[in-house]
């Protein structure tokens, strides 16, 4: 008999809108329309013994209502078991799902009890989940993201820049991949003469570009020590990134959009990329996304984990090279808690498990929730 058992597990589907909205080089080229808001799937999972957990996943545009189904059929199999068993209990959700596959809107619909089982076990050990997990560092340098997409014009952009490294925020990124390159170049620019030198710059393409563009703005941009060019070409362009790699200076940084750690391999294995950006709520949890780190640090990859850096920061803090996380406040009204910015990095919380409960606003955006087990 297990010392404790889940007794409980809730779900919730919640619809966070965006202040303005929001687009990168996807809405230039047309592929996209701009994104106004991103729906969350919230897993909560209590015990006997009243210990909790708190797990999400989330999809951008489309896929929350099939991830919130999905793990609503599935949920029923985690009442009366073992939570601590996180690897024999995610294999059985697998299992239960298994004509729709191990990538994707599945995979996702899974991450948010693999990510509530290891928020609820590091909980009953009194550990933030980056000490359970095993930390190398309590700190990982930071970025900003959410200051630096397209539907800003360049002088917002430099004053969100400012901000952010006020707030201890120690880089900025950028999107790129506007149909005029030159304006791309112009606004990469100006953003570099306005941080200066010293602070670390990267762009973003969002998969826009094709092999001889993003060949020939990557040289282009080589004047300006990028710290990384992200998705220069599509996510699953194996070959071609794999010969950006081998040909710029400039690190090349992709993965976020990749659903499985299936699809990660492919990346490792081809040498495409020299920082891989994985989001454990897209490939699964926290389960597969360590998984991930062994193949990548065994090739000798940086990390840089996409979005979600509630999470993310706990499993950066564990790679054994330095790391970066990427600074989203979206989230914020999300959660009751904030992640503290000094210095250019990112602090670990010293609360147990991830950190965040959930806030009044959350509750108040969720649009569906179900229930199972006992009250
Ligand atoms: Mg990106």
């Amino acid at each position: 008999m297990p010392a404790d058992s889940i007794r409980r597990v809730s779900l919730s589907s919640v619809t966070l809108p965006l202040r303005n909205a929001i687009s990168d080089a996807k809405v230039f080229t047309g592929r996209q329309k701009p994104m106004t808001e991103v729906v969350f799937l919230f897993a909560e999972i209590s015990t006997e013994q009243d210990q909790h957990g708190l797990g999400f996943s989330y999809s951008k545009r489309a896929g929350g209502p099939a991830q919130y189904a999905h793990a609503a059929e599935v949920a029923e199999g985690l009442i009366g078991e073992d939570p601590n068993d996180i690897g024999r209990l995610i294999t059985k959700l697998q299992w239960a799902g298994a004509s729709v596959g191990r990538s994707g809107l599945a995979t996702q619909a899974l991450a948010a009890f693999d990510v509530a089982l290891y928020d609820l076990k590091a909980k009953r050990a009194g550990l933030p989940l980056a000490k359970l997990l095993g930390a190398h560092r309590d700190s990982v340098r930071t970025y900003n993201t959410s200051g630096g997409f397209l539907n800003a014009s360049l002088d917002e952009v430099k004053e969100r820049a400012t901000r952010s490294l006020d707030e201890g925020i120690g880089a900025v990124k950028i999107k790129v991949g506007l149909p005029d390159n030159a304006e791309d170049l112009r606004r990469v620019r100006g953003v570099r003469e306005h941080i200066g030198d010293d602070v670390p710059l990267m762009v973003d393409a969002n998969q826009q570009w094709d092999r001889t563009t993003a060949l020939r703005m990557g040289r282009r941009l080589e004047e300006f020590d990028l710290t990384w060019i992200e998705e220069p070409l599509d996510a699953y362009d194996v070959e071609g990134h794999a010969r950006l790699t081998r040909t710029l200076d400039t690190p090349i940084a992709t993965g976020e959009m990749l659903a499985s750690v299936a699809e990660h391999e492919r990346l490792i294995d081809g040498a495409a990329c020299d920082i891989i950006q994985p989001d454990a709520p897209r490939v699964g949890g926290i389960t597969q996304f360590l998984r991930l780190m062994t193949l990548a640090d065994q090739r000798g990859l940086d990390l840089a984990p996409h979005f979600a850096m509630e999470i993310h920061l706990h499993l950066a803090a564990c790679y054994p090279r330095e790391t970066w996380v990427e600074h989203f406040d979206w989230l914020d009204p999300l959660f009751n808690e904030r992640l503290e910015t000094k210095d250019g990095r990112m602090l670990v919380p010293d609360r147990p498990g991830l950190g965040v409960t959930m806030s009044e606003q959350a509750r108040a955006w969720t649009t569906e929730s179900i229930s199972f087990g006992q009250a």
